[in-house]
């Protein structure tokens, strides 16, 4: 499916873009837009969303409202969207209806689902983890048997940052029917998948841009660390094999022509100690993991993303520090002043009111310029 392309009108300076999502992401975005003179409409489900506050306007519905997002894209002159687990349905109607939405719909079916992620991915020639499709706990203890060691359950659907997962041992360590049945339990019964866990080396990203007439920009991958499956710190270079980066790239660059995409996308890798990647996942918008490209390249990933629907040529991706990103979770936040008082560090807070635990309430980026 192609919702977005050579048929739709450049947006011009002066223009508007919507946004589907109210958080950090979509702040960033919108503040990215305004710098280069388009402006930013949001859509969010709660009062008070991070982006609001630095946006034109803001429409408040649900997410699955079809007639709410009419009426947003009838006032804008692009769709997008900040998170992958928007509703595919009513994008797709507006999309039917004419709307020009980036990245297309048929990513978002690719990337919301776990099974068909891995399948497209593995179909595409990347590898993956080995995974099983999980109906019900009987399928767990075949599956486990079937892949060997220890294996992670997730939910084929909603789960980021390390939610809707559950860890169990291998066979021989104890997983059985109970074991299975309880598993089973906490992830409420969802359609699954079962993955092999993977002993790797480290983590990389690799986030890229394909702009609407095809041309495609990537960004040097960053080492990313996790902590309770929540992404703590991304530091580039990531100091991997150029062999593991190279094969990282080619992957990108065939995800984005194969799904005709438009816009900035993440794919989440493996690094074997051998230096052969594995693909974890994808996400269809700017991500975590290249936060520090705002501070570190010569046109980070929000403004890339904004340039890419609006139909502008890409910006370059070109680095000019090493940078770590640092992200303040929860309490962390607690420490801005600290950072603000480094001079190599370039603070960013979300504008959120209460520092929950978990919650990503801002990201520091320290930047050691490259030649002094
Ligand atoms: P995910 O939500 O799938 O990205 O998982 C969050 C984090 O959990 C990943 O970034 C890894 O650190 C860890 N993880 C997920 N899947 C696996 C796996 N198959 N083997 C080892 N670690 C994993």
């Amino acid at each position: 499916m192609m919702d977005i392309g050579e048929g739709f009108p450049i947006v011009p300076p002066g223009g508007s873009i919507g946004i589907v999502g109210g958080g950090q992401l979509g702040r960033m975005m919108a503040a990215a837009a305004s710098r280069i003179g388009l402006s930013a409409h949001i859509y969010a489900d709660a009062p008070g969303s991070p982006a609001s506050f630095v946006a034109a306007s803001t429409c408040m519905g649900s997410f699955d409202d079809t007639h709410a997002l009419s009426g947003f894209a009838a006032g804008v002159d692009v769709l997008t969207y900040e998170f992958e687990n928007v509703p595919a349905g009513p994008l797709a109607s507006l999309a039917l209806e004419g709307v020009a939405v980036a990245p297309n719909v048929e990513v978002l079916r690719v990337a919301q689902d776990r099974l068909i992620e891995k399948t497209f991915a593995n179909e595409l020639g990347a590898v993956t983890a080995p995974f099983r499709q999980i109906d019900s706990p009987a399928d767990i203890v075949a599956a486990a048997r079937d892949i060997g060691g220890p294996t992670i359950l997730k939910t084929r659907r909603l789960g980021y940052d390390g939610k809707g997962q559950v860890r169990l041992p291998s066979i021989d360590d104890g997983l059985d029917a109970t074991a299975a049945d309880d598993a089973w339990r906490e992830v409420a019964g969802a359609p699954c998948i079962l993955e092999g866990m993977i002993d790797f080396d480290c983590e990389i990203s690799i986030i890229g841009a394909r702009g609407r007439n095809g041309e495609i920009a990537i960004y040097d991958a960053p080492r990313n660390v996790h902590r309770g499956g929540i992404l703590r710190t991304s530091i580039v270079p990531a100091n991997v094999p150029s062999r593991s980066i190279k094969a990282g790239r080619q992957i990108v660059t065939d995800l984005l022509e194969r799904l005709d995409y438009v816009g900035v996308i993440a794919v989440e890798f493996f690094v074997q100690t051998n230096g052969d990647l594995l693909v974890n996942e994808l996400a269809p918008r700017v991500h975590n993991s290249g936060h520090w490209t705002e501070d570190a390249c010569v046109t980070g990933q929000f403004e890339q993303h904004i340039r890419a629907v609006a139909g502008w040529p890409l910006g370059s991706t070109r680095r000019f520090a090493n940078a770590e990103m640092i992200n303040l979770i929860g309490d962390d936040v607690a420490t801005w002043r600290d950072h603000a008082a480094d001079p190599f560090a370039c603070v960013r807070l979300y504008g959120k009111d209460v520092a929950r635990a978990g919650r990503k309430m801002g990201h520091v980026t320290r930047l050691v310029p490259i030649g002094g």
